[in-house]
């Protein structure tokens, strides 16, 4: 562990507690007792300070309540497959500080709508990350997965059928069952691509079965398994010739890489917050076409039989208000830093294939996703490499991560060593030449060739 890294969490929670005083103080100042509360506060962060400049002290473990401390991101590289994205800016944790009170965003609510709020700008953000993602109109929502559901939920009636991927995520299964709906997947075949070609027979096969159309096209532009590119372009041209609306997953892009979404011929764009847009968790987006919008987005025309009211103002799919709080706030403080990152992807791209190069040196390690790479998530095979030392290791297949672990990188599977994940967002080259030559010296030290 790292005692700078534990001292400036100390500082930090001090800090708090200092704040915390002027939450309960007369507005007009603090009280004497409060006065002397005060100055022990700032002697105590004074000591904290001195000990992270001198680099001792205890190190603390937790939050105080018995919730340890997350350093991962301080302590270690993390090659987590899903959270790199989703790691927030310096401004996004900053907000998180100032906006952590629960409908914190609500202070100047004018119209009873969240995006229309204009202090904090939301209104504003909401029509920038409609245009971020070449869309008419865009929404928060707690999750890719509720912005699938708003959109199965307003488009499905029961047994309507839905097209997805055989890679699809899971939450695309639910947010159709919950719906009514029911599910044909596309083969990505052997190559575990999905083709334009692929979903229009597979339309034509629902046609042929059902005498019908379905009524959705769902499709992931990376998948969360292999991170492969799928040809969305394509699906988006088959979805038109067909009339048939087309949601563009964009959990693993909108927010690491440009999308736009009308160029695709998306009718749907739904992003992740907490995996893509360095935002906290639940948060996503849903943007869509001023021909959608109002079926989306349409108002709620239910009326109370006693008292009469009704609430024509609010969107019944987004239960009125989504994100009300540090959530929206992370995703607008770093959404200036999003837009710029997304200029980088090809950056990105070259970090993530010097990465698998250098990994498939050694020998017998596979890479299962496509490659070259396409993105930073990749699905790697090491069954007949680390897999084989783990077979007779006294730490079976644990011993990979403990291996990692002492070289300060978290983030894989804990005891897996045969076909598993891992992404390199983010990561600097000298971060990513430091990942590179871990993986090697491991097999050097297990005695795997390396070329
Ligand atoms: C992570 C992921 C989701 C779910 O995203 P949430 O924002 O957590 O709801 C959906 N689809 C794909 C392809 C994903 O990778």
């Amino acid at each position: 562990m790292d005692i700078r890294v534990r001292k400036i969490y100390e500082a930090l929670f001090a800090l708090e507690d200092l704040r915390e005083l002027y939450r309960h103080a007369l507005p007009t100042g603090l009280d004497e007792h409060e006065e002397e509360q005060f100055l022990n506060g700032i002697a105590r962060v004074d000591s904290i300070i001195r000990e992270l400049k001198e680099g001792k002290g205890d190190p603390i473990q937790d939050v105080g309540v018995g919730l340890e401390l997350r350093t991962r991101e301080e302590e270690f590289i993390n090659i987590n497959p899903i959270q790199p994205g989703g790691r927030l800016t310096p401004e996004a944790r900053k907000a998180l500080i100032a906006y952590g009170d629960g409908y914190s965003v609500c202070d100047q609510c004018l119209e009873g709508r969240l995006e229309k709020i204009r202090k904090p700008p939301v209104d504003e953000f909401h029509a920038e990350l409609a245009d971020f993602v070449g869309m008419d109109e865009a929404r928060v929502v707690p999750g890719a997965r509720r912005g699938f559901q708003a959109v199965t939920s307003s488009l499905l009636e029961k047994g309507d059928i839905v097209i997805v991927s055989d890679l699809a995520h899971y939450t695309e299964f639910l947010a159709v069952e919950i719906a009514g709906g029911v599910i044909k997947e596309v083969s990505s075949g052997p190559k575990h691509i999905i083709t334009g070609g692929a979903v229009a027979d597979t339309i034509e096969r629902v046609k042929e079965e059902t005498g019908k159309l379905p009524k959705l096209i769902m499709l992931e532009h990376f998948d969360y398994s292999y991170g492969n590119e799928h040809e969305v372009e394509g699906v988006g041209k088959v979805a038109k010739e067909y009339g048939i609306p087309f949601l563009y997953n964009g959990a693993y892009s909108v927010g690491v890489m440009p999308v736009n979404g009308k160029q695709i011929g998306a009718d749907f764009v739904v992003g992740s917050g907490h995996k893509s847009m360095a935002a906290v968790a639940p948060s996503g987006i849903l943007a869509t076409t001023d021909e959608w919008a109002p079926t989306v987005f349409r108002s709620s025309h239910t009326v109370g039989d006693i008292s009469g009211r009704s609430f024509e103002n609010k969107e019944p799919e987004m239960l009125g208000c989504t994100l009300m709080g540090g959530t929206v706030l992370s995703m607008m403080a770093s959404f200036p830093t999003v837009k710029e990152r997304v200029k980088s992807w090809d950056e990105e791209v070259k970090k993530s294939n010097y990465f698998i190069r250098e990994f498939l040196r050694i020998e017998r390690n596979k890479v299962a996703s496509e490659y070259p790479r396409k993105h930073t998530l990749s699905k790697v095979n090491t069954r007949e490499s680390f897999d084989k030392i783990a077979k007779t290791h006294k730490r079976r297949g644990f011993f990979l991560s403990d291996e990692l672990k002492n070289k300060k990188i978290v983030g894989e599977f804990a005891g897996s060593t045969r076909v598993w994940k891992l992404n390199t967002y983010g990561l600097s080259w000298d971060r990513i030449k430091y990942l590179s030559d871990a993986f090697i010296e491991i097999a050097d030290k297990y005695g795997l060739a390396v070329r």
